[in-house]
């Protein structure tokens, strides 16, 4: 860290120095622009380097979620699993910024406490909780989609005399689980990931869940030395599969619909895709699982049977079986020896959504029917997504109106990328239902180049009509009729917060429409937003 070459006033200032944030910074810098990074950890990496909880990985194929922009960078950095663990991710991030010479933009351990726009300046400034101010005639918020950690609305949480922390917030220190009883909260894709890692090496542990999910095998395995070269030879042919399709992955849905096929052909086909690794069970499946409750019902049941043939006891394996939610409505957590770790005597399911949690007590947690002593309480309770982060940032526009003020009713948008009332401002958070590398890269693109055009052009100012963000925003959520996400509780659609509005918080019609859209606009010279 650096703050002298930081400097205080710069041309943008980019929140964030994860996947999206290093990858903005480099663009700008190339430009020729003073661009730089506050960050609120002491190193790169954001959702690689808070979520640093044994057993985090990617769950898509490392090579679809690596950038893409530079050759050199592809043939430097290997890969050692087809699905990344943490400390490799977080060392690939610190490649990246090395390679690139980003660390010396970037200031650390500077968590963002407000951002305030000033319209006679035409400026930006964002002070920090380590006491910095800045000024920016851009400002960028690259801070992820899940990047505020959600602890329950459950008392006493500070009250515990043991250890307890959320899976976002894991010590860098290691953390001595052997022999302790340890209590995990949550069973989503955190937790999932976490359970099998800790469940032989604690006392015991105890799981408390409230709604099980469907969870499916990853079927991860290490790279050879024999693959990486033909991987390498093939990253170009990743890219252009993941360009087609709709949410970026190199996975696409069949096109066929489930009851056009036989019983007997149909399956087959779940067979085989059940045995593909990372997402092929979800996004290889019959198109219509998605918006078709019946055929979503028949997949539904084939995987409660992989779930019920995996755990012995089978009163345990009903309580593991997601029977409130259909199959993809929510996000599916891909797991490695997860089923099998409710075999072991060590470990206890305890059903949270008939017999709540209640409090939180010095020695452990109280639900409504009994006490649980732990010694390790560990919240894998997920995260304000998408708008908690920008939210808990205090972001102040013109006239002194706050963002959350300004999405009181829901997120309001042109492009996911502005908002009306805060002209300069571009969220670049990842506000799209798609693969983050893929869509990151695209955005970060498009802003840097509206940037571009803004200074060829002599234009200092750029904001998003009203009406444009109306439109946009109503075509956005008219997306989501139909899709059963919106007919489920989830983050998807903030119903995982107390009085969040219930929204689908991401752009709905598929990444191959949006890059053509945000394309679109900028050869027609920014239509929709107001330069000045
Ligand atoms: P999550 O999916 O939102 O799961 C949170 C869990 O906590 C749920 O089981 C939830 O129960 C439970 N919970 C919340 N409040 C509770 C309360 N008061 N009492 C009892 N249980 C409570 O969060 P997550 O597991 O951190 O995953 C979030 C997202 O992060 C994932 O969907 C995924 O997109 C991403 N992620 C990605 C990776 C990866 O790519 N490798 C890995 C991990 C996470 P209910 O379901 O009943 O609400």
């Amino acid at each position: 860290m650096n703050n002298t070459t930081v400097g205080d006033d710069v041309d943008v200032i980019i929140i964030g120095a994860g996947v999206s944030g290093l990858y903005n910074l480099y663009r700008l810098r190339l430009q020729g622009l003073n661009a730089c990074i506050v960050e609120a950890g002491s190193g790169v990496g954001g959702t690689w380097y808070w979520n640093r909880y044994p057993g985090a990985r990617f769950d898509s194929e490392s090579y679809s979620y690596q950038y893409s922009f530079s050759d050199e960078l592809l043939e430097e950095w290997e890969w050692s699993e087809h699905f990344s663990p943490q400390p490799d991710n977080e060392r690939y991030l610190n490649f990246v910024a090395d390679k690139f010479k980003l660390k010396e933009h970037i200031d650390f351990n500077a968590r963002v406490k407000s951002a305030t726009y000033c319209s006679d300046a035409n400026r930006w400034t964002v002070e920090t909780e380590n006491g910095t101010t800045k000024t920016a005639h851009f400002l960028i918020t690259a801070v992820g989609i899940l990047s505020a950690p959600n602890m329950p609305p459950v008392p006493g949480i500070d009250s515990f005399a043991g250890t307890s922390f959320h899976t976002a917030r894991w010590p860098k220190e290691k953390i001595n689980l052997r022999g302790k009883r340890v209590g995990v909260i949550g069973a989503g894709a955190s937790a999932v990931q976490l359970i099998p890692m800790i469940a032989k090496e604690v006392g015991h542990l105890t799981v408390f869940q409230r709604e099980p999910n469907y969870c499916c095998p990853l079927r991860n395995s290490k790279i050879s030395k024999e693959e990486q070269a033909t991987l390498k030879n093939s990253y170009q042919d990743v890219f252009e599969q993941c360009k087609k399709t709709f949410a970026g992955f190199m996975q696409d849905f069949d096109p066929r619909s489930t009851f056009d096929v036989t019983k007997g052909e149909r399956v087959a086909f779940y067979e085989k895709i059940w045995e593909q690794p990372g997402f092929t069970k979800w996004f290889g499946c019959f198109h219509d699982i998605m918006t078709d409750e019946a055929a979503n019902e028949e997949y539904g049941d084939f995987v409660r049977k992989k779930i019920r043939s995996r755990v012995h006891d089978p009163k345990i394996a009903e309580l593991l079986l997601p029977k409130d939610h259909l199959f993809g409505s929510k996000r599916i957590p891909l797991e490695t020896n997860y089923y099998e770790v409710y075999n072991q005597e060590n470990v206890a399911l305890v059903d949270v959504k008939t017999v709540p949690i209640t409090e939180i007590t010095p020695s452990g947690v109280r639900t409504s029917q009994a006490d649980y002593e732990l010694d390790v309480i560990i919240y894998a309770t997920g995260f304000d997504a998408v708008t908690g982060e920008l939210a808990r940032m205090n972001i102040v526009g013109e006239n002194g109106k706050t963002l959350s003020e300004a999405w009181s009713d829901g997120p309001q948008t042109y492009l996911t990328l502005q908002t009306s009332g805060f002209p300069n401002l571009f969220l670049v958070n990842g506000a799209l239902f798609c693969n983050y590398t893929r869509c990151a890269e695209v955005v970060a693109e498009w802003v840097s180049d509206c940037i571009n055009h803004l200074s060829i052009h002599g234009f200092t100012r750029i904001e998003a009509t009203k009406e444009a963000e109306k439109a946009w925003t109503e075509h956005s959520n008219s997306l989501t009729d139909g899709m059963l996400f919106t007919k489920t509780n989830s983050w998807f659609m903030g119903t995982n917060i107390p009085g969040k509005k219930k929204n689908f918080l991401f752009y709905a019609g598929g990444a191959p429409a949006y890059r053509e859209k945000c394309a679109q606009v900028a050869a027609d010279g920014y239509e929709g937003f107001l330069l000045s």
